[in-house]
């Protein structure tokens, strides 16, 4: 007979964005899941991606009152997509739209810090269903340090290298700082207390939705690689 390692209840291939949610809803069933990752850091492509989950009518634009509905995401599918087949399927429309919303809420009641892109307009807002409200769903940037030994194990965000980190909406100032007045006053705004507090402390490390969930596995003590220092595997 085989002699396993280890048995759990899910063992779950890959620490991106999916296989970490799916950790957590593993725990928070009261369950064991293991998450094994083949590199050498945990994040995936989802730790590398600009972290925007773009949600029709989430739970955060019902929160704030923001005019949207299941059906309006559906109807600009439908007009945007159209009849491909299997990879966007009906069901799998109805899906995304209901799982995604259980999903932004279920992270939020674990801790995730979640805030909407204001005005960040579907790319097609005049098609039918299209919203310019913003639909877009990103994660509040927090200090790496707050992962502890778990820090140097995540894959830091793309913006680490740009030197400094902002929400997407305040990448739009930065992007056009020299297009319109108002662009120029939000880069102005974020200047001193992003680039210039990065390059005073070249260590800081700051994580986004991206790397949120990764923080609150950590914190909620999820199996995997290598537990950090300290905590019990
Ligand atoms: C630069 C960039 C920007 C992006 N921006 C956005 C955005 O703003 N909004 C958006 O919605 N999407 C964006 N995307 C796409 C999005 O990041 C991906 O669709 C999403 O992260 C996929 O998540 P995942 O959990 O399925 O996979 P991943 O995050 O890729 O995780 C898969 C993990 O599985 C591991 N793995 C694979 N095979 C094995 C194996 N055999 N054994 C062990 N481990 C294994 C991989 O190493 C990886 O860590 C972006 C992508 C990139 C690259």
């Amino acid at each position: 007979m085989t002699e396993w390692d280890k048995s759990v209840d899910l063992l779950i291939v890959g620490s991106g964005g999916g296989g970490m949610v799916a950790a957590l809803a593993t725990l928070d069933a009261g369950l064991e899941p293991l998450v094994i990752e083949k590199q050498a850091l945990v994040g995936g492509s989802t730790g590398l991606s600009g972290g925007m989950v773009w949600l029709p009518n989430n739970p955060l634009m019902r929160r704030d009152g923001i005019a949207d509905s299941h059906e309006d995401g559906l109807a600009y599918l439908a007009d945007v997509v159209g009849d491909i087949g299997a990879p966007s399927s009906p069901a799998r429309r109805e899906m995304f739209l209901t799982a995604g919303s259980e999903m932004i809420t279920f992270l939020l009641r674990k801790g995730v810090r979640l805030i909407r892109c204001p005005g960040w307009s579907d790319y097609y807002p005049n098609h039918k269903g299209g919203n310019a409200a913003g639909r877009g769903v990103e994660g509040i940037p927090f200090d790496a340090a707050e992962l502890g030994a778990w820090s140097d194990k995540v894959q830091p965000s793309m913006a680490r290298n740009f030197g400094f980190v902002v929400l997407t909406n305040e990448l739009r100032s930065v992007q056009y700082f020299n297009r319109a007045p108002r662009a120029f006053a939000g880069f102005d705004a974020l200047t001193p207390t992003e680039s210039f507090g990065v390059a005073r402390d070249g260590s800081r490390v700051v994580l986004s939705v991206r790397n949120s969930v990764s923080s609150i596995a950590v914190a909620e003590n999820v199996p995997g690689i290598d537990a950090p220092a300290g905590r019990s595997q």
